[in-house]
Formats: structure tokens, sequence, C-alpha cells
């Protein structure tokens, strides 16, 4: 079992539906327990247009292999429509791999920690809301980027989530893993 990270993002569509349910298909799969999921945020794009973004962090412990696990968060992306026109073109949902265990990977299609962690708040906010006291593989505390990133506008969603089993699991609960793991789909990228 390893604990990994994923950062979940999304600006086209009904992003904040999609990361919802992104989450919630995380948990559904065999080989992975949702330890607990961020809050979701606002955030501005950053060099790219488009509209502001939706994020968030998911802490969960899996089974599977980096390589499968970033296979998985390929075939979550095409599921929820994913298309890649162009370098940082607006997305109905981006899963990164952040942290895998203690890892350190650098190979020319994944590199973990993800490059470009300690520099976007979308991804660092959230994480340190989880773990306030995280360290990052040959990086260090990861709040000790937060002061960089502070001029990257970011806003906490306010507004509760009306869905049992995603707010269960904002407050770390595993059990609702498991219910979420319980109502799993015989199809799909679910499954
Ligand atoms: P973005 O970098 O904006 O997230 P994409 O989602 O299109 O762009 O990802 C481009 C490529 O980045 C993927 O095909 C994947 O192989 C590679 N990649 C490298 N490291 C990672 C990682 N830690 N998590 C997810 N994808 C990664
Ligand atoms: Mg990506």
């Amino acid at each position: 079992m390893t604990v990994a990270y994923l950062g979940l993002g999304a600006n086209l569509g009904d992003a904040r539906q999609t990361l919802k349910d992104a989450v919630v298909c995380l948990a559904q799969q065999h080989t992975i327990t949702v330890l607990a999921k961020s809050s979701l945020y606002r955030t501005a794009p950053i060099d790219a247009g488009g509209d502001d973004y939706y994020n968030c962090v998911v802490k969960l412990e899996t089974t599977l292999s980096v390589r499968h696990l970033l296979a998985l968060c390929h075939k979550i992306e095409l599921h929820f429509g994913r298309e890649r026109p162009f370098r940082n073109a607006p997305r109905t949902l981006d899963l990164d791999i952040l942290l895998y265990g203690d890892h350190s990977i650098d190979e020319p299609d994944l590199i973990v920690p993800h490059p470009r962690l300690i520099e976007r708040a979308f991804a660092l906010v959230p994480l340190v809301e989880l773990d306030p006291a995280l360290m990052i593989p040959q990086h260090g505390r990861a709040d000790a980027f937060l002061a960089a990133v502070a001029d990257q506008r970011i806003e906490k969603m306010k507004s509760p989530c009306q869905c049992p089993v995603l707010n269960a699991l904002s407050g770390g609960n595993q059990e609702a893993s498991q219910a979420a793991q319980a109502t799993k789909a015989t199809k799909g990228p679910c499954s």
C-alpha cells in the first residue's frame, strides 16, 4: 500500500460537478481507498486563457504501482471527456499525481513529485490543507513554499456539498470510502 496525493482540476463544462464525480469514481476503485479530500477551490488559470479553474486534492492509499495509477488517471480523464488540442488547453478534467509515497521519479512521461507542485497555489494550498506538516521528497516541508505562491489567486469554496459520501471524505472518513467502493459500477472507469 502506498499513500499518494492526486491533484484534480477542471475549467470546462460543469467543472465543480466533474470534480465531485471524479472523487467518487476514485473512491469506487477496488485498488484505492480515498483517505481524505480537500476543500474545493476556485483558481485563476496560469499560463493559459479560459475560465477560472476548480481544483482540489485527494489523499488516497493504493495497491497500484505508480505507472498503473497514471494509467488510471488518464482513463478517468478520458471518461470525463478530456481532450488535448494544445498545451494548457481548457480541460474537463485534469488528474495529476502530486506525490506517490516518498518516491522520486524522473522519466520522460512521469515526474513525481509533480514538477509544478511547489510553484502552483492550486496544488499546494489544498495539499497543505490536508496535511499541514507534509514533507515533499527532495524539497522539504510543503508549507514552506506557500509564501512563494501567495500572489496566485485562489479562493476556497464555502458552499456545502450535498453529497454525504463526499462530505464524509472531506473529514477523512475511511468508512465513506468503503461505502463508495460498495457502490462499485459494473462498467467503465469507476469499476
Ligand atoms: P498538464 O501538465 O497540464 O497536467 P497533461 O495533463 O496533458 O498536462 O499531461 C501531460 C503529460 O504529463 C501526461 O501525458 C503525463 O504522461 C505527464 N506527466 C508527467 N508527470 C506527471 C504526473 N506526476 N502526473 C500526471 N501526469 C504526468
Ligand atoms: Mg495533467
